[in-house]
This record gives structure tokens, sequence and C-alpha cells, in this order.
């Protein structure tokens, strides 16, 4: 077996690992670098850049670089572990270079790359999109891929198993043991128990964060706890990640204790929403979504008259200038205790940085109450780690989705427990 890292090991490029026989491969994840993506997207309509403009900025990982170490192998399949764009942003721009076979993820996966690129992803592309269920063992070529539950911060994520017909690669690229999780049920401890795996490709982004990462159920009893101080006459809006269809959730459940409609705005949200109806992750009843700037602009004129009624959702947690949130600044009537909370963390870029202080500040400035950081993380903190890599029992752990620091804490906890573990960077081959 050979394993080469593509993406997401210590630089710019989204998240992907190529998994190598002598004949054929597969390629697990496929990912956008979210900051350079971001970039160029501000400056032009995305659907417009070339495939060669986003590979030069390193939006996405080169295809010329991927067929190099394919060197001619059949590419099976690229297999995605969940609806993050870090993982499988890159999917619509690349598979007309790389030429997969298939694309394989679950069900919530597979929807929202369709919500995302509009249905004609299949058609355009020519490239069959397969939903596959957790647990199923699936040939591909010479290999076997199974899908296996792990809770995150987005539904139905998986940890990615690829038996290579002598060998066994496991990919945990993101998760967390949420033992309450509020959404799809907890991680299938049970099926990960002694997978022996020969290499296991791991997250390490909060391999520095010690203890174990909070459960979504803590994340709700703060957004509660938050609420319940906010005056009934007064305006009440939230802002969250898009694909965190479980907080989304509990937003949407904690708006009827108050009395207040909750109403969705942004496309993005639709975009999400879209997904978990039609993967049947959870169904939003009745709820109200406006996704075009002039339907949500005419929404927030009648909920400035009547903000006591409402429990607004909107785009915007990183503080984007184009998402609702910012445009509210002068689309919505803000009153003095009027509440905003940020149930998120900033992912820190500069520019994420800079925009979601000037926002808050303007916020500030209007005399609204802002809440910041009402959040839990999805990602595994150095207890999660341990038990992951004690559970799995692998031969060698590396480390990815982070910078050289991160790599070396994960590689010192992997080495404490008593196994191996390699550090490798971009573009590097392994051979097992
Ligand atoms: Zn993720």
């Amino acid at each position: 077996m050979k394993v080469v890292t593509i993406g997401g090991f210590g630089d710019v490029t989204g998240n992907s690992v190529l998994v190598m026989n002598d004949h054929e491969a597969v390629l697990v994840d496929l990912g956008l670098n979210m900051e350079n993506y971001i970039k160029l997207s501000r400056e032009e309509d995305l659907k417009l850049l070339s495939l060669e403009q986003l590979v030069k900025a390193k939006a996405l990982p080169d295809p010329e670089v991927i067929k190099s170490f394919l060197d001619g192998k059949v590419l099976r399949a690229v297999v995605l572990s969940h609806a993050h764009l870090d993982h499988i942003g890159a999917v619509p721009f690349l598979v007309s270079k790389i030429k997969p076979e298939l694309v394989i993820g679950t069900s919530f996966t597979i929807e929202l790359l369709k919500s995302l690129f509009e249905q004609k992803l299949e058609h355009k592309l020519g490239v069959k999109l397969l939903a596959m269920p957790y647990k199923h063992v699936f040939q591909v070529g010479s290999f076997k891929v199974r899908l296996i539950k792990v809770t995150h911060s987005v539904p139905e994520t998986a940890v990615i198993e690829v038996n290579t017909g002598q060998k066994t690669f496991l990919y945990a690229n993101d998760f967390k043991f949420d033992n309450h999780p509020l959404l799809g049920g907890k991680s299938d401890v049970k099926t990960l128990t002694n997978l022996n795996p020969d290499v296991v490709v791991m997250e390490s982004l909060y391999a520095l964060h010690h203890g174990k990462a909070l459960s979504e159920i803590i994340a709700k009893e703060m957004l509660a706890d938050v609420f319940r101080s906010v005056p009934k006459d007064k305006a009440l809006i939230v802002t969250t990640f898009s694909s965190h269809i479980a907080r989304l959730k509990s937003i949407t459940e904690l708006a009827k204790h108050l009395n207040r409609k909750p109403v969705m705005l942004g496309r993005s949200l639709h975009k999400y929403i879209t997904a978990s109806h039609n993967a049947s992750v959870y169904k939003f009843k009745k709820i109200k979504m406006f996704k075009y700037r002039r339907e949500v602009n005419k929404f927030l004129k009648i909920a400035s008259q009547h903000p006591e009624k409402y429990l607004l959702i909107v785009t915007g947690n990183q503080g984007e200038p184009d998402a609702v949130l910012a445009r509210m600044i002068d689309r919505f009537k803000f009153c003095q205790d009027d509440v905003v909370v940020f149930s998120s963390r900033t992912i820190p870029t500069e520019m994420n940085i800079e925009n979601r202080s000037r926002l808050v500040q303007e916020l500030s400035n209007l005399g609204v109450s802002v809440y910041e950081d009402v959040h839990v993380s999805g990602h595994a903190h150095v207890e999660d780690l341990k038990q992951f890599i004690k559970l799995v029992n692998p031969k060698l752990v590396i480390p990815s989705h982070a910078d050289l620091q991160r790599f070396k804490a994960l590689q010192t906890i992997a080495r404490n427990l008593g196994f191996e573990s390699n550090i490798m960077l971009n573009n590097q081959e392994l051979s097992v």
C-alpha cells in the first residue's frame, strides 16, 4: 500500500489523501482551502473562475500533482468523510480532471454536494455520486471501503476505512466523541474497536487543547442561558455555521420556548437545510426561510416592526460583509438592548478576525448586546485523540489537518501511549 499526502499536511491546501495498491487508487476527501477560496470569491463570481486560477491561488489541490502520483493507475473512487467544504469543496472542480469512477459519501454529504452545486453536478461532470450507509462494506475495484459513524459538527460524519487487499488504511478527519449528541447518535465505538489499521491519518487541529471536546448538549444549554436574559420586547438574532444542523435544531427548539417564530435568512442556510431535508437527517417543520437578497430585505423590514415575534437565524458568523448579519446594520432597525448571539468561533484568519471585530463594534455602537463564542468545538481534544488511538490500535499514526506544532503534539500523544507516529508534509509518499 502507498499513502500519498495531497492536502491538509502542514500547508495551505484542502484535505486529501491518495491511497494506492499496485494498479488502483482511491482518493480520500478532496477539500478546498477556505481562506484562499474566500479571497478569490470576494472579487469574482466563483462559478466564473477557472481551475487554473483556483490552483494558482492554492484554493484547491493541483490535479497535475494528483495525476503524477497516480501514474496511470485507475482512480476507483473519491471517498468523502463529511460535508465540510475543506473536505469536499474541490470535488466539482477536479473530478473532470482526475476522472474517478465514483464519488462516495454518506447521504447528507452527497445531498450537500448536489445542493451546493445546484443538482447539476452528476449530469455536468459525468461522475456517479453514491450515498453509502454506515458499516456497509463496499467493493470498489480491489478495494473494500467502509464508512464508520463518528460525531462532529456536521451530520453523518464518517471515519473511512480502506482495505487495499493487503493493508488497511484508516482516516479520522474530523471527529470528536460526543456522549450526548443532539442529532444522529453517538460515535460507533464498537466498530472502531480493534480495527488494527496499518496506518491511521487523524486530525490534530486541537491536539494542544487538553481534556475532551464538550458535548453539543452544552452548547444548547449555553444558548438557553443567554436566551433567558433577552428582554421580551427586543430583537433576538443568532448566527452560526450553516452546516451545523444540530445547532440549528437546538436554536429552533429554544425559539418555541420563547414564543418566537424562528426564521432563517441567507442562501447558505437554505442550501444546508435543503440537504438535511433531502437526506432525511432532520426536517425543520414549517420553518420560514428566505434566501434571496430582495426577499431577505423585505422580511427584515417586517421584522423591524415586530422584533419580539421572531428569532432570526442569519448567515454571517465570521462577519462576512456580504452575509445577512453584516447587511442588517443598514437594513434592520436595531434598538438599544436588542441581542445578537454568535454561536460560533472565529476561524482565526486575518480577514475573519478583522471582519468580525468590525461587525461586533458596529453592533455595540448601536446599543446591541453581543454574545460571542456561545459554542462548543466539533474537533477532538487531547483525551478524544487518546481514546481514538487506543480504540483502533493502529500500527502507525500520521497527524493531519494542522500545522507542524500540532502534528508534533499528536505525535507525542501517540508515542506516549506506545504507538508509532510519523509526521508527513504535503506531497509525500509512504510505502507500507
Ligand atoms: Zn469538519
